[in-house]
């Protein structure tokens, strides 16, 4: 007699279920096997019985045991938890030399510094960041332009590698920049210091031409992989998303990550204008992802959302994708300073609060202790409320082993933390991307398949040749 193993499943659109366990193991089986499965009354002359079997959707008492290997497996797909808070934003200025519609943080005008973070706050950030057990720590400046406070930056780099010299860890530093307003000198600051550039490709187009020219004086300068793109999909952008593809491709960019709009800031504002259903994107996103699958037919060129996705059906491993984990990586994975030293378990939350709503500020560095901030009750019941595991619709997903919550959007969406999810934007996103991810996995080519495990692996070989 078999011993089932935990697993949910859903009738895929091809009339066959889909079964999928704890450990993120799927299978596809017949609506007759299931039958069998679940009455305990599968055998080994069931075609599918041994696969089922290795893959830990029951145990029939013979071989290694199935409970230890599924609680492995499950382990390495949370040990992002042991690497508590690695990553480190910090908002150094609201002040913003532009005005995008999209925008997410509803930046301040170039010249109110009143909102520029002074070097006293920045210090006692980069001490708590060093409380941090994580042996990782990535510092990220971001804005408004945090180019337009680069003294700041400067002061505040020199200041953690200092004090590393105590601590030994592993440290990385990125600028969030939209590029316009970065000089020569500031770029061989950033070569001289390992720093990494994340600039975003999507503004208006006066902006665009300033960020292009930019854009190949920071790679002259700090090398083609030190500089990164990030796109923000607008109701113009979806319906041009080829030609966005085309774009980063003509510029030498290795890959991209097609995002959807975030209900904060400007993009709130300006939703009517900028917005769309999230039935629209994901249409648009799934001819995007087919058009770029088809290019990889000659030229490596990953999106790298797909790629997050795919690596977590695909393999055991934790992506640490902060925005799609159980639970949510708020907080725990990665925390944001506002420019007075408020800190917020994640950008959204300080986004929240300079929309006026303060519920997710966990402390200020000025008044707070590192345990209080991250070992206090608030954060203990945002991540509590955050486990896919235990809400309400989540809870009897197939696609629960690779999904989230993101408690942020629900209290904006909802007033609650934790909330019913099915009918979500978010989950409307989510359940359709997974859809067409898992009918791509059953008719995959030969061929397709390398195209995703060169993605995933990050192997950039192409027919094989490197
Ligand atoms: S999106 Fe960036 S560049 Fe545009 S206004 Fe906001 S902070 Fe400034
Ligand atoms: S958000 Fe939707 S797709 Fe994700 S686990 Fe919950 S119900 Fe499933």
């Amino acid at each position: 007699m078999i011993r089932l193993l935990p697993f949910q499943f859903k009738e895929h659109s091809d009339g066959r279920i889909l079964l999928v366990n704890s450990s993120g193991d799927y299978y596809f089986v017949s609506k007759d096997t299931f039958e069998a499965i679940i009455s305990h009354k599968i055998n080994e002359y069931n075609p599918d019985y041994y696969n089922l079997k290795s893959r830990m959707f029951f145990d029939d008492g013979t071989g290694n045991s199935s409970i230890q290997m599924i609680s492995a497996k499950y382990r390495s797909r949370k040990s992002y938890l042991r690497d508590f808070t690695s990553f480190h934003m910090m908002v150094i200025t609201l002040r913003c030399n532009q005005k995008c519609e999209y925008c997410q943080v509803s930046c301040a005008e170039n010249d109110a510094y009143k909102y520029d973070m002074s070097i006293e706050t920045a210090y006692k950030i980069v001490d708590m960041i060093f409380e941090s057990p994580s042996d990782n720590v990535k510092i990220e400046f971001q804005g408004g332009e945090p180019t337009l406070h680069f003294g700041l930056i400067e002061k505040t780099v020199l200041y953690a590698k200092t004090k590393n010299n105590q601590f030994n860890k592993t440290i990385s530093f990125v600028i969030c920049t939209n590029l316009t307003a970065i000089t020569k000198e500031q770029l061989i600051f950033c070569r001289d210091n390992n720093i990494y550039i994340s600039t975003s490709l999507d503004g208006p187009n006066n902006v665009h031409d300033t960020n292009i020219k930019n854009l190949s004086l920071a790679r002259n300068i700090l090398g083609k992989q030190s500089v990164d793109a990030l796109m923000t999909t607008t109701s113009t952008s979806l319906r041009n998303l080829h030609r966005v593809v085309d774009e980063y491709i003509e510029l030498g960019f290795a890959g991209i990550f097609i995002r959807s709009l975030n209900p904060y800031g400007f993009a709130a504002e300006n939703s009517a204008k900028l917005g769309y259903s999230m039935d629209e994107f994901v249409d648009s996103y799934i001819d995007a992802l087919k058009y770029i699958i088809s290019i990889n037919k000659n030229k490596y060129f990953p999106e790298y959302f797909a790629t997050l996705l795919f690596s977590r059906i695909l393999t055991p491993f934790s992506t640490g994708f902060v925005d799609l984990q159980s639970p949510a990586g708020t907080g725990i994975s990665g925390v944001i300073y506002d420019f007075d030293g408020s800190v917020y378990p994640s950008d959204e939350a300080r986004m929240l609060a300079r929309m006026g709503d303060k519920y997710f500020n966990l402390g200020n560095v000025y008044f707070d202790s590192y345990k209080s901030i991250f070992g206090g009750g608030k954060l203990k019941n945002i991540i509590s409320s955050s486990c896919v595991e235990t809400t309400m619709d989540c809870a009897y997903c197939v696609y629960q082993s690779y999904c989230g919550t993101d408690p942020i959007r629900n209290y904006l969406e909802s007033g609650m933390v934790n909330r019913k999810m099915g009918n979500t934007n978010f989950c409307i996103k989510h359940k359709r991307i997974f859809d067409y991810l898992f009918s791509f996995l059953s008719n995959m080519s030969e061929f397709e398949e390398n195209i995703i495990w060169n993605w995933i692996t990050r192997s950039n070989t192409v027919n094989g040749n490197a």
